[in-house]
């Protein structure tokens, strides 16, 4: 999975971003990445620009990509699942490339100017994931992609990837009784579930085998995942703005079900 992505200046070895999708232990100091990345490119330069190299160091991949003199690079941990992480790989570079080809060629090397494009890498990435999740065999790989990942994923990025893949998977209805049926449908593609409200405003489901968090044990409420997927899915659903979905209960913190609420309001 993708932990984190550096875009390096060739030649001059200077990091101008690096973004993080894991938890603070995971992370690697980026300019001593850097300088390694650099050197390690000089080897690659024979080969096809644009192209991705692999290179394997410990229990970690990295995925190098070359052009325009500049060195974007994914970390990546072993898995399988590499095939979507190239394909965000080449797009950030596009997009990156899109955006500040111009900007680099008179740049004052004012590293802060690429701060924005934080917000275009978790887009890119997000889009990736969800897509990857829908297109193959849903929702087998998202268990078992999620359940890899997130020890080590930071629960805001779990929670947007849930997101999105639940807005994928929404059809608009028309009342909110209808929402309902299809959610309990939905997540019944997960496990059996409850759902069930006092008034219009306000719904409740209870997972009882939650295949998240089965088995894991945590000290916080962690399916993070489905605590955005629901909530994508009621937003796009009911076409409403931003609304707000909370676990309140969770096995792998030791309650009897995994419980998600949320007020419409
Ligand atoms: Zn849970």
């Amino acid at each position: 999975m993708l932990l984190e992505v550096f875009i390096i200046q060739e030649g001059s070895s200077l990091l101008l971003l690096s973004h993080s999708f894991t938890k603070k232990k995971y992370k690697i100091d980026g300019n001593l990445f850097s300088g390694l990345i650099s050197a390690l490119s000089m080897f690659t330069t024979e080969l096809e620009i644009g192209d991705i190299k692999h290179f394997q160091t410990g229990e970690l991949r990295v995925l190098i990509t070359t052009y325009k003199n500049i060195i974007f690079v994914g970390l990546v941990d072993d898995d399988p699942h590499s095939e979507f992480i190239e394909i965000s790989l080449k797009n950030i570079r596009e997009e990156f490339l899109k955006e500040y080809s111009q900007e680099i060629e008179n740049w004052s090397g004012k590293i802060s100017i690429f701060e924005d494009f934080r917000k275009k890498i978790d887009e890119i990435v997000y889009t990736e994931f969800s897509k990857y999740f829908i297109e193959k065999d849903f929702p087998k790989n998202v268990i078992s992609v999620v359940r890899k990942i997130q020890s080590k994923f930071e629960s805001k990025y779990l929670k947007f990837i849930g997101k999105e893949t639940g807005i994928a998977r929404a059809e608009t209805q028309s009342s909110f009784k209808s929402l309902k049926k299809q959610i309990r449908r939905e997540l019944s593609l997960f496990s059996i579930n409850n759902v069930s409200s006092t008034n219009e405003q306000e719904l409740q489901i209870d997972i009882p085998m939650c295949p998240i968090c089965r088995g894991i044990k945590t000290p916080e409420f962690s399916c993070k995942f489905l605590e955005g997927f629901i909530e994508g899915y009621i937003e796009k659903s009911l076409s409403l703005g931003s609304i707000q979905v909370r676990e309140t209960k969770c096995i792998a913190h030791g309650d009897e079900h995994c419980r998600f609420i949320t007020n419409l309001n």
